[in-house]
């Protein structure tokens, strides 16, 4: 492994996401010597903490996501974490870390290099990066790099996310921000790219005359935990749709790019954003549903959920129908549904071949069951792999045709060595590679074809609850395809 050189600035540092994913992720980029002895962390936060307090936190954080906490590697890799107590709404108090930071650049030898990473919430964004720049905690050295990493979300629509991204651009430019979208730190959404312009087999039959339709599916199966006072606030349009959907759907939709770079496929990313039909009111009506889960029994009702209000309208449930209005895709209609309390866990990717013109082992002599379309399906998670489902012969007499399936999943043993996403995108981040990261023009485009669904979602009382745990959604979801003479491929 090549190893890299940076001073970490993790502002959030004693919050959920940075002990329960971002240290145990650096610790494994540290394991495979992406970093070495160049490095330091500093974590900020509000709350009081020294570096020995700071640095025992980090050795339960290893702990508890299943690593040696007591080994002689963790306890060097332990030695790089600095910890300094800061408001970020405090602009004087920059200063401090500064001088931490700038301590810590000589002792390691940083060569200026500095990732601020802001695992908080998104209303200080705007005033961390104005200060980082205000008060000089950027590195100025020409060789020298200053990268800005930003969790979700990304503003509540349009107006408010090109706020945001105003704000962060007098500080940082485009190839300095990171946005994370932890989907496309997956194994299987960045093998999409492998699989579709890997093949010939694949890429060639990737269009609308070869490919009935393509469904993408977020289920979960939990509700909304603890997270519910963010979430009535969102909703699953805003939480899912807006950003992970809309990322998958433009991977599978993008033309090839020139290169394998970020750039490239940024492009091309955006080039399919911008083919998406955004919807008038009377397409938006008719083209998405929503739902909430809820039950007359004593189950899990989001209503009665903590933290949220009894009359909430906020849906727990979104399918949709997409459309590109391009060459490649004109009439091949892009499927998607996520929510909360499903019927299972997964993520998965079917894509719907049209049936062969004509049916040859369709004659009366011989009644055969009318032949299956190709499904080729990607699973996300829990299990990675590809199904391609295909039509052969039954093995009897008769001349019978079955839907025969060629599978292929990671083992459990390779898998264990799949990198976890926040693994790879914190190497990202240090190669300075966006490729999996969402560009502002990608979001933007994604919150025009959103905002569009919600203005008119707002215009309507919705009659909710609608769906029952542990189903697959709504009915509408079902109507939904149906009206198109489709079904969805993954159903109970
Ligand atoms: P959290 O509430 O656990 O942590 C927030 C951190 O911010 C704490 O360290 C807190 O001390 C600090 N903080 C709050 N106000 C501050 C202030 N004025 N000055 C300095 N520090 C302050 O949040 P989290 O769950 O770790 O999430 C962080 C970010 O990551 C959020 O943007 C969230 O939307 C996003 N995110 C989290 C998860 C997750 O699994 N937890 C997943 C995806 C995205």
């Amino acid at each position: 492994a090549t190893e890299r050189t940076a001073l970490f600035m993790f502002f959030g540092g004693t919050g959920d996401l940075a002990y329960r994913k971002l240290y145990p992720s650096l610790f494994n980029l540290y394991h495979k010597g992406n970093l070495r002895s160049h490095f330091a962390v500093i974590g900020t936060s509000r709350q009081t903490l020294d570096d020995e307090k700071f640095r025992a936190a980090i050795k339960k954080s290893l702990a508890d996501s299943g690593e040696r906490a007591d080994s002689k590697e963790a306890s060097d890799f332990i030695s790089h974490f600095y910890y300094q107590a800061h408001d970020v709404t405090d602009t004087a108090h920059y200063s401090v870390l500064k001088e931490l930071a700038d301590k810590l650049d000589k002792k390691y030898k940083l060569q200026g290099n500095r990732i601020f990473y802001l695992s908080m919430a998104p209303q200080f964004f705007g005033t961390i990066a104005q200060d980082l720049r205000s008060q000089g905690l950027m590195s100025d050295t020409e060789e020298a790099f200053n990268r800005l990493v930003i969790e979700k979300p990304f503003g509540r629509d349009f107006d408010s996310a090109k706020q945001l991204n105003d704000a962060l651009s007098k500080s940082f430019d485009e190839e300095q921000i990171f946005r994370i979208d932890h989907y496309l730190g997956k194994e299987m959404i960045q093998n999409i790219e492998a699989l579709r312009f890997g093949n010939t087999l694949v890429e060639s039959l990737w269009n609308n005359r070869y490919i009935d339709n393509i469904q993408v599916t977020l289920s979960e199966k939990l509700g909304v935990e603890e997270r519910a006072s963010y979430y009535d606030n969102s909703g699953a349009l805003r939480d899912m749709v807006q950003n992970h959907i809309m990322q998958i759907v433009s991977l599978l939709a993008m033309e090839q790019p020139v290169a394998f770079t970020d750039t490239d496929i940024r492009a091309e990313k955006v080039k399919a954003l911008r083919s998406l039909r955004v919807y008038n009111v009377a397409d938006a009506a008719t083209n998405f549903v929503r739902g909430q889960y809820g039950s007359i029994n004593d189950q899990a009702d989001y209503r009665h959920e903590d933290n949220v209000p009894h009359d909430s309208t906020t849906e727990t449930f979104v399918a949709g129908k997409l459309l590109f209005d391009n060459y490649r895709w004109s009439g091949t209609p892009f499927y998607i549904r996520t929510g909360k309390m499903l019927a299972d866990k997964f993520t998965r990717v079917d894509v719907v071949f049209k049936k062969p013109l004509v049916d040859i082992f369709a004659f009366p002599q011989a009644p055969n069951a009318p032949l299956a379309a190709n499904v080729l399906t990607i699973f996300v998670e829990p299990h990675a792999g590809f199904s391609l489902q295909l039509n052969a012969k039954t093995n009897d007499a008769l001349f019978q045709t079955e839907p025969i399936k060629l599978d292929y999943l990671v083992d459990a043993e390779k898998s264990k060595e799949t990198p976890e996403p926040y693994e790879r995108l914190l190497h990202d981040v240090l190669k300075g590679d966006g490729t999996n990261f969402s560009s502002w023009p990608e979001v933007s485009y994604a919150w025009k074809f959103v905002d569009q669904i919600r203005r008119v979602w707002d215009l309507q009382e919705p009659q909710f609850p609608n769906y029952t745990p542990h189903s697959m959604g709504p009915a509408a979801a079902e109507e939904l395809i149906q009206r198109d003479h489709r079904e969805w491929v993954y159903r109970l």
